[in-house]
């Protein structure tokens, strides 16, 4: 069993939260959309759901629920309000970044969030600007969302194609939620493709390919409750 990967912004906040390597085990009750890769984002209310819905965004304020996304190349995004008392999961591919899957993911969970809230959203593991290869369609829709600032992202690679630098595409995504530059993390340059030891990819084993899973838990004592000056580091 592998363990989880987790990142020390949301450890401060003792947020429990893991980003999936090949063999990590998901947690116990875990909930998960299914996956379109589309923009829709889904609350998690009291209750949970009785069918997952299709969606590619989760934010809930249920304490202790885990919610996730599973992914084999696009980018996990593992979000939480201050302290935890709501979360979000966003699984960011070429098509969801299009529609703005992140935007609308890290805006909800603004919105569940309490008011005026610090949110803090990281990054996990995907595929890297080595081996991620796009064509002029996709280019052409990512243009259409992100406009002069796609062409840092691509670098050319054959005729008609560039390698796409999909992580810098999400950063700005998160940036443009109003998320301070230190309140944005990512774990270690970790390219799914590439590392098959550690990750599943879509662009290595095709159809075959495993699922890394994602996930993360608002925080079980409450956190709506504590007053936002409050520290909530792990001690
Ligand atoms: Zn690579």
């Amino acid at each position: 069993m592998s363990p989880r990967l987790t990142h020390a912004l949301l450890r401060e906040w003792a947020v429990e939260h893991g980003f999936g390597q090949r063999g990590s085990v998901p947690p116990d009750g875990l909930l998960r959309p299914r996956q379109v890769h589309g923009a829709c984002v889904e609350l998690v209310g009291e209750s949970g759901w009785e069918e997952p819905p299709e969606a590619d965004a989760v934010v809930s304020t249920l304490p202790g629920r885990p919610v996730g996304v599973v992914t084999a190349d696009c980018v996990p995004v593992l979000a939480a309000s201050r302290c935890g008392s709501a979360v979000a999961a966003i699984h960011a591919g070429w098509r969801g970044l299009a529609h703005g899957v992140v935007r609308r993911g890290l805006d909800a969970l603004r919105a569940a969030a309490p008011a005026g809230a610090e949110l803090r959203a990281v990054m996990g593991p995907h595929i890297g600007p080595c081996c991620y290869e796009i064509d002029a369609p996709v280019g052409e829709a990512l243009y259409r969302r992100f406009g002069t600032k796609l062409s840092a992202a691509l670098r050319p690679s054959r005729p008609g194609h560039h390698w796409l630098d999909l992580g810098r595409l999400v950063r700005h995504e998160i940036e443009s939620a109003e998320l301070d530059p230190e309140c944005i993390g990512s774990l270690p340059a970790s390219c799914t493709r590439c590392d098959a030891a550690r990750f599943h990819s879509y662009r290595r084993d095709g159809v075959r390919a495993g699922r890394l899973v994602h996930y993360i838990c608002a925080h079980a004592d409450g956190g709506l409750a504590r007053p936002l000056d409050t520290s909530c580091g792990s001690s």
